[in-house]
C-alpha cells in the first residue's frame, strides 16, 4: 500500500483533545488506503520546560543527558497518539526513536540521521497495522545513547521516514496554514505563498523561519520528497498548504520572497586581537570544537597591528563561547583585551531566487532600514539572502518595513 507520512507539531497535539482531532485526520487517509507513518512533536511549551530543567540544573551541561530528558516530551505524544488511533479501531502502535532504530551521528543535540532501517516498520504494516506512530527529534547514536536533532527536529525525522519509506507525500501539519512571505505573527500583511522553492526554503529556514526546520529541507531537496505545510486546525482540500518544490515547478516569483528573522542571536566582539596570520583559526577553531554556531563575523581595520573581531552566534550558546575563548586565551592560543557580548540584537534577512538576476535589492534593503531610523550592526550576503544585525527592538519594525518595501503583500 502506499504510504503518507504525517507529522504533527507541538500546538496540533498539545491536549488529548486536539491529538483526537490529529488523528481523526490520519484516520481519513488510513480509510483513503494509506499505510501512514505518524510522527509527533512534544506538546508545545514542553521542550522549553525540559530545557529550563537541564538549564537550572546545569548550565554547561552534559549533553548526552541533555537528549536524554529533553527527547522525552516525544514519547508521550508517541504513545497517546497511538492510543487514541486504537480508540478509533485504526490499528496502530508507537515507536520511540531508538526502538525503530533512527541511527544518528554521536553530535549530541544536533545529531544528523544517519539510516532508518524499514524493516521492523514494514514488518508491522505486513501484519495488518495500518498506523506507526514514531516519536519524533530523537534517535540513537552508535555508542547506544539517546540524541536529539536540535530544536524542531521532528520536521527533520518527518522528511527522513518519507525518504526512507518511499512516501508518496509528507505533510506537516502545524498552527499556520503555510509558508507565509513572513511570520504572520509579525506582520499582518504576510501573504500565503502556494509554492515555494526548496532552496528559498532553505535559506528562510536557517535564517530563523521556525515552520521547518533546515535539515528538515536540505533532505527533502536531497531525497527529491514531496513536502506539504499546512494546518491542522481547518478542514483541508487536497490542494491546500504550501507545497516546497523544485525551483522549475514555480512559475512566477518576486525578487524577494520572503523575510525571516531570528531573535536567538548575540553579537560578541572580541576587542584587541593580534591582527597576524592564523588568528582567524584560533579564534573560530576552539569555537567550532566547542560547538558554537558562528554566523556573520566582520573583522575590523587593524591598528597597531591590532584589530577587533565580532561575530555572531545563537544567544544560547554564547556561555560556550566564553569558555572556549578564555581557555583558548588562558592556553595563549589568543591573546584579546576583553570579550563583550551583546545580546540585544535581532537577524533580519531578505530571501529571493530573483536575486541572483536583479541588482539593488542591498541597496533598498538598506534605505528602508535608513527610513525607519533603524542602525546595522552587521551585514551578511549570499547569492540568495541579505542578512543585517540590528538592535532587536527595532526587529518588527523592519520586518515589516521590508515586507511593504518589497511588495510581498502582492504576488508576482
Ligand atoms: P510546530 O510546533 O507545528 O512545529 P512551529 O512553531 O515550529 O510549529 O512553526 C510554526 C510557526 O512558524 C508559526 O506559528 C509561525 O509563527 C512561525 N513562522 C515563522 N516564519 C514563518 C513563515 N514565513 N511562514 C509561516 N510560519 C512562520
Ligand atoms: N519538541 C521539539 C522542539 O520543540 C522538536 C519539535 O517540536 O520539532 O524543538
Ligand atoms: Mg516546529
Amino acid at each position: 500500500m502506499p504510504v503518507l507520512v504525517m507529522k504533527f507539531g507541538g500546538t496540533s497535539v498539545a491536549t488529548p483533545d486536539r491529538i483526537r482531532r490529529a488523528a481523526k485526520r490520519v484516520g481519513v487517509e488510513v480509510a483513503r488506503g494509506y499505510d501512514v507513518i505518524v510522527i509527533v512533536s512534544a506538546m508545545s511549551g514542553e521542550t522549553n520546560k525540559l530545557v529550563g530543567y537541564v538549564s537550572e540544573t546545569s548550565p554547561l551541561y552534559d549533553a548526552r543527558e541533555y537528549d536524554a530528558i529533553v527527547s522525552s516530551g516525544e514519547n508521550v505524544t508517541a504513545g497517546l497518539m497511538a492510543l487514541t488511533l486504537q480508540e478509533m479501531d485504526v490499528p496502530a502502535r508507537s515507536w520511540q526513536g531508538w526502538q525503530v532504530p533512527v541511527k544518528t551521528t554521536s553530535t549530541h543535540s544536533a545529531a544528523r540521521i544517519e539510516e532508518i532501517p524499514t524493516d521492523n516498520i514494514n514488518a508491522k504494516f505486513g501484519e495488518g497495522m495500518r498506523v506507526a506512530v514514531v516519536a519524533g527529534f530523537q534517535g540513537i547514536s552508535p555508542e547506544g545513547r539517546i540524541t536529539t536533532l536540535g530544536r524542531g527536529g521532528s520536521d527533520t525525522t518527518a522528511v527522513a521516514f518519507a525518504a526512507a519509506f518511499a512516501a508518496e507525500r509528507c505533510d506537516i501539519y502545524t498552527d499556520v496554514d503555510g509558508v507565509y512571505t513572513t511570520d504572520p505573527r509579525i506582520s499582518g500583511k504576510a501573504r500565503k505563498l502556494d509554492r515555494i522553492a526548496f532552496e528559498e526554503m532553505l535559506e528562510l529556514a536557517s535564517l530563523g523561519a521556525k515552520v521547518l526546520q533546515t535539515r528538515s529541507v536540505e533532505l527533502a531537496m536531497r531525497y527529491n520528497v514531496k513536502l506539504r505545510v499546512l494546518s491542522s486546525f481547518e478542514e483541508q482540500s487536497d490542494d491546500a498548504g504550501t507545497l516546497v518544490c523544485a525551483e522549475e515547478e514555480i512559475m512566477e516569483s518576486n525578487v524577494v520572497s520572503g523575510i525571516a528573522y531570528s531573535r536567538d542571536e548575540a553579537k560578541m566582539t572580541l576587542i584587541s586581537v593580534a591582527d597576524r596570520p592564523g588568528i582567524a583559526a584560533a579564534i573560530f577553531g576552539p569555537l567550532s570544537d566547542a560547538g558554537v554556531n558562528v554566523d556573520m563575523i566582520v573583522q575590523n581595520i587593524s591598528e597597531e597591528g591590532r584589530t577587533d573581531m565580532t561575530f555572531s552566534c545563537p544567544t544560547d550558546q554564547v556561555l560556550r563561547a566564553e569558555k572556549a575563548l578564555a581557555d583558548a586565551k588562558a592556553r595563549g592560543d589568543i591573546n584579546y583585551h576583553d570579550l563583550v557580548a551583546d545580546t540585544n540584537v535581532a537577524k533580519v534577512s531578505a530571501v529571493g531566487i530573483g536575486m541572483r538576476s536583479q541588482s539593488g535589492v542591498a541597496a533598498k534593503m538598506f534605505k528602508t532600514l535608513s527610513d525607519e531610523g533603524v542602525n546595522i550592526k552587521v551585514i551578511a550576503t549570499s547569492e540568495i539572502k541579505i542578512s543585517v544585525l540590528i538592535d532587536r527592538k527595532y526587529m518588527e519594525l523592519a520586518v515589516q518595513a521590508l515586507h511593504d518595501a518589497f511588495e510581498l503583500d502582492k504576488a508576482a
